[in-house]
């Protein structure tokens, strides 16, 4: 086992990622930008060093400085968590350069996925349908309107570097293409600095259904069970759940054998998360993460197991410590995302929290760096806390979170915990009745909810 671990990340992961090393009892490494000097990462860390100012692209975002951070405190590994490098094939392969253990899979495997044309093709060759459309990339906008009239209206171009639900376009009409297309390729250049598109089928209701996976250097693959995510806005997930509502267990357990069969036949080491699409009882693979997914913590409720433990575990070489056998899917978990934005129009809202109470009980667990006097910094991703809600039945877990949302205090900025309290009240999120649409096309009556809310907080 190691015996140190930098951990190249900042916010709740960093100190999520902390406590496995300490529980595990690895000395840990903290990495920070000028701004989060105070931050609560730091605090817990056992040794920390500055990497440069605010601006990512100069600290979290720069291989160097943290290679030059895991080399003079004398890490062996290097944690990515998630966002940042944690997909960054190059730095996975300049930490195994450096003689480094990258907590992650291999460089190539990330690679493979990254790019979302190529995985697509990997995953028909390993047997996963993917959403019908183009084989690879459009080279105009001609060649993806003939797809598009074999697709049927609408479709979707999609940047093949895309990730964070950006460089997506929906096209309803061949009138729209043209300028669609265009758009889809600058946007993919300037956000992922690459421009290649491709075309999917626009399916019309689907939900979002994802299957974790951890597979060991000894080949061992073992599924734990899936997630709900597709209470989303803006195709990025806001409220995810485990088990999903509507999943037969002949269905999950069809999927999840696939899944494994998948993974192993790519030889791939460490977490995992397959994306899909379900719509009228079929499945359509979108893209597969090669890393730790911020809504992890319901799988861990409901499988009672510690995937981060788990991940630093299998990257140092050991086996994994439990079968497919000792997976048993139990009770509901349910994740909503805090982030620090107003819960009427989603504006970012950076500032200083000047009072701060998280709420606990049976069945809560707050992931967050958060305290009294924290600067959320509008230099980074919005997502403040994590507040993940457990029972034994789903209407336990549902009322658990309503009952912590209640208790939770975040002052001196604006966060989403109104909005959360809205969608947990809503008859058709109780039960269970939503697809990936559901916030756009609830967002008036989601938005009442809200202000109602707030003007009997005020009250
Ligand atoms: P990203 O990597 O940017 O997160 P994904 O391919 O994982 O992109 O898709 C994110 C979300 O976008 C999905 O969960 C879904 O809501 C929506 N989406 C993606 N592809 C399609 C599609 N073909 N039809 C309908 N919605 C889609």
């Amino acid at each position: 086992m190691f015996k140190k671990i930098l951990i190249a990340n900042r916010g709740e992961v960093a100190l999520r990622v902390l406590r496995a090393c300490k529980d595990l009892g690895i000395s840990t490494v903290a990495v920070h930008s000028t701004v989060d000097a105070e931050a609560m990462h730091v605090r817990l860390a056992d040794e920390s060093v500055c990497i440069g100012p605010a601006p990512a692209a100069k600290s979290y975002l720069n291989p160097q400085a943290i290679l030059s951070a895991a080399t003079i405190t004398g890490a062996e590994a290097i944690h990515p968590g998630f966002g940042f490098l944690s997909e960054n094939a190059s730095f996975a392969q300049m930490v195994a350069d450096h003689g480094l253990c990258f907590i992650g899979p291999s460089a190539h495997h990330i690679a493979m996925m990254g790019d979302k044309i190529t995985a697509k093709r990997t995953a028909v060759s390993l047997g996963l349908s993917p959403v019908p459309g183009s084989e690879g990339g459009i080279k105009d906008p001609a060649t993806a309107c003939a797809l598009a009239r074999s697709l049927g209206y609408p479709v979707l171009i999609k940047a093949s570097g895309g990730g964070g639900g950006r460089g997506m376009q929906a096209i309803s009409q061949e009138s729209e293409m043209e300028s669609g297309y265009n758009a889809a390729r600058s946007e993919a250049q300037l956000s992922f600095g690459n421009p290649e598109v491709y075309i999917e089928k626009y399916l019309a209701c689907p939900r979002h259904i994802e299957i974790q996976v951890i597979a060991d250097q000894q080949g061992q693959v073992v599924t734990l069970g899936e997630r709900d995510c597709s209470l989303q806005r803006r195709h990025q997930k806001v409220w995810e759940e485990a088990p999903s509502p509507v999943l037969e267990e002949t269905v999950r357990e069809a999927l999840c054998q696939q899944v494994r069969s998948a993974v192993a036949a790519l030889g791939y080491q460490g977490l995992g998360t397959l994306e899909f699409l379900y719509q009228d009882g079929r499945f359509y693979f979108i893209e597969m993460n090669t890393r730790l997914q911020v809504e992890h913590p319901i799988t861990e409720f409901v499988t009672g197991t510690d995937l981060v433990c788990a991940q630093i575990c299998v990257a140092a070489g050991e086996p994994l410590a439990f079968a497919q056998k000792d997976i048993l899917l139990q009770g509901h978990a349910i994740e909503c995302r805090i982030n620090a934005e107003s819960p009427i129009d989603f504006l970012p809202s950076p500032g200083t929290v000047t009072s701060y109470h998280a709420p606990g009980g049976p069945g809560i667990r707050v992931d967050s760096a958060l305290y009294d006097g924290a600067i959320i910094s509008p230099h980074y991703d919005s997502l403040a806390a994590k507040l993940i809600a457990y029972g034994r039945t789903r209407t336990e877990c549902l009322s658990r979170l309503d009952r912590a949302l209640s208790e939770y205090v975040i002052d001196g900025v604006q966060t989403l915990l109104l909005f959360h309290r809205a969608l947990v009240q809503n008859p058709q999120i109780q039960a269970g009745n939503y697809n990936i649409r559901f916030l756009e096309e609830h967002a008036e009556t989601l938005r009442a909810a809200v202000q109602n809310l707030k003007a009997s907080e005020t009250a």
